[in-house]
């Protein structure tokens, strides 16, 4: 049986049986045995654990370039082993080879179905000869066994003219179109596509670029109504979300590298994050979409914490990275309830809130949100987790070295906050909560003075806060991102006045370890770092996501490593 997810009128059905028998060779003495009966056994064991593993039918496609075919055939083998599905050969690439002798051994040599791509420099290829020899190329590879061949929708008319109606049966043509400057409307990408359907599509490709994360929206609504395969990308940081859903609009397939940055268009993640890290075989259309708001986001460790709980769990999410410019119309375009959970970070927390439908009365306090949630009747509900987990490790920091068996650890101390954006605030507002005397100290000293009247503390400006020791004993918290990846050699303090304080926070998690974190244990004050935070802000997130809870342990296992 194929299950739910392969009907036998997808794409999936029909290219499946040439998977399985590229991918599950059975061994010699089965080959020389011939028979249909085993033929027919490891065609069906092949289609139940296939069925068993993917809930999609999406494929993930390895593009390979090199300089020398000897290379290209290593490659194939290597995309193989990283769990490509197809491999795009790029002929473009290769300084030079025999169209007919070098594109049978590729074919012959290769462990994965085929699609040969020969890209010319006016579509961002780097072939720049003659168009006859292009075709011939191509056509020859149809004609030797390719799966799939690609050919530019600019070029389309003239590739059939040479073809005359020749077109061997096997060999699927992907007729591609790419814009290197943005993403156009709605109605001139489904133009578009009726073009390229026109052109004599077996696969409609087109690749645009994101200039706004908001643009990746177009594309999905294209995907999601195709008639006809389609592979839809949108290039760039901010169109990585159209590279690592399409399973759950339906999209032929997604190019996956086989290396960070060897990549063949901008925005490419690597096979082995789309396989380990997004859980790309999974991702079905009813798969609830979570993710990071930020700019910048890609530092953010939250989509290994939580796809890896979503794993752990067989919770059916998939957690992306959400590079942010404009939040209000961020929330606006993505409203419908399968964008379902929300992290957001720098800068976004306070205009975050301003875009939710009810907020939680501490965040409002605060004043900032950094987890939002679509509830069923479409409302955005934020909420502020971070001060629990800053706020908690903090707290277990302290202990063992208080008397005061009651309350909080934190009641009666002096305790310095810098920073005054959604972090700063949060751990003011729950420093105070805890009987903490808080003083606020900050770049721009006006917000500095805002968050302190907000906690009935002091204000300082970030110059004076070296000399500020008033008492010893003191807890410092860092909530810039002063000494953050990749400024790791800047510290908000200098070592010396590190001395006056019992316990130094750092919300910085990329390193662990700080400068100031590291400074200040050699000046003998505690340490609590940016992962203790991130960690237990999570725990609260994830319950709030799933309604389940927190796989603790998993989450202190995965971010053992950072
Ligand atoms: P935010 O709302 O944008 O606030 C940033 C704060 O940092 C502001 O007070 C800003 O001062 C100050 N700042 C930024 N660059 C500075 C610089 N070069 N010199 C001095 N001050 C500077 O950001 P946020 O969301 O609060 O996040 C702040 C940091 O905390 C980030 O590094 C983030 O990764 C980290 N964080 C960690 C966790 C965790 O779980 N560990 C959770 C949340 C945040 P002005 O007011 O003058 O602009």
């Amino acid at each position: 049986m194929l299950g739910n997810f392969l009907s036998p009128h997808s794409h999936a059905f029909h290219i499946l049986p040439s998977l399985i028998s590229y991918a599950l060779k059975p061994p010699s003495v089965l080959e020389e045995a011939h028979s249909e009966h085993i033929e027919f056994v490891w065609f069906y064991l092949a289609v139940e654990s296939a069925a068993k593993m993917r809930r999609n039918e999406t494929l993930i496609c390895a593009p390979l370039m090199a300089d020398t075919v000897d290379q290209l055939v290593e490659l194939m083998h290597k995309a193989k082993i990283k769990g490509a599905d197809i491999v795009e050969i790029r002929l473009d690439h290769l300084k030079s080879f025999d169209p007919h002798f070098d594109v049978e051994r590729l074919i012959k040599e290769c462990p994965l179905p085929t699609l040969f791509t020969y890209r010319p420099t006016w579509e961002g290829g780097q072939y720049d000869g003659d168009e006859k020899s292009r075709f011939g190329a191509l056509r020859t590879a149809m004609e030797l066994g390719a799966d799939h061949i690609d050919i530019e929708l600019k070029a389309a008319d003239e590739f059939n003219k040479f073809m005359n109606g020749n077109k061997p049966g096997k060999c699927k043509v992907i007729v591609s179109s790419h814009n290197y400057d943005c993403t156009p409307s709605a109605e001139e990408l489904g133009n578009l596509v009726a073009r390229i359907q026109a052109a004599g599509a077996d696969i409609v490709k087109f690749a645009t670029t994101a200039l706004d994360i908001t643009d990746v929206a177009r594309v999905f609504q294209i995907t999601v109504h195709s008639q006809v395969p389609i592979i839809a990308m949108v290039m760039g940081e901010r169109g990585l979300m159209s590279r690592v859903l399409c399973p759950k609009f339906g999209g032929y397939l997604t190019f996956g590298t086989l290396e960070p940055g060897k990549v063949s268009a901008p925005g490419q993640p690597t096979i082995e994050d789309l396989v380990s890290l997004y859980n790309f075989r999974s991702i079905g259309p009813d798969t609830k979409v979570f993710g990071i708001i930020g700019k910048p986001v890609a530092h953010s460790k939250s989509p290994l914490l939580y796809n890896g709980a979503f794993k752990s769990e067989n919770f059916n999410g998939v957690f992306v990275y959400l590079l942010v410019d404009n939040v209000p119309k961020f929330f606006e375009t993505y409203s419908t309830s399968d964008f379902t959970g929300f992290s957001c970070t720098i800068p976004h927390k306070e205009v975050a809130l301003t875009c939710c439908d009810e907020v939680d009365p501490v965040a409002k306090s605060i004043g900032a949100v950094n987890c939002l949630i679509k509830r069923p009747d479409g409302k955005l509900f934020g909420c502020n987790t971070d001060y629990i987990g800053a706020i908690n490790a903090i707290e277990n920091g302290l202990q063992g070295s208080h008397n005061n068996t009651d309350g909080s650890p934190l009641a009666g101390k002096l305790f310095i906050v810098i920073g005054a954006g959604g972090a700063g605030k949060s751990i003011a507002y729950g420093a105070k909560e805890k009987g903490a005397r808080v003083v606020v100290a900050n770049r721009t000293y006006d917000r500095a003075r805002e968050l302190a009247e907000l906690v009935g503390g002091q204000a300082l400006s970030l110059a004076e806060l070296d000399s500020f020791h008033p008492e010893s004993g003191m807890i410092l918290a860092n909530t810039t991102s002063i000494g953050m990846q990749p400024k790791v050699d800047e510290t908000p303090v200098t070592k010396e006045a590190l001395r006056y304080y019992d316990l130094v926070f750092d919300a910085v998690y990329t390193p662990k370890i700080t400068r100031l974190l590291r400074e200040a244990e050699e000046m003998g004050a505690k340490i609590v770092t940016g992962v203790d935070m991130f960690v237990g802000q999570a725990y609260e997130q994830y319950e709030r996501f799933t309604g389940l809870p927190a796989p603790k342990e998993l989450f202190k296992e995965i971010m053992k490593n950072y």
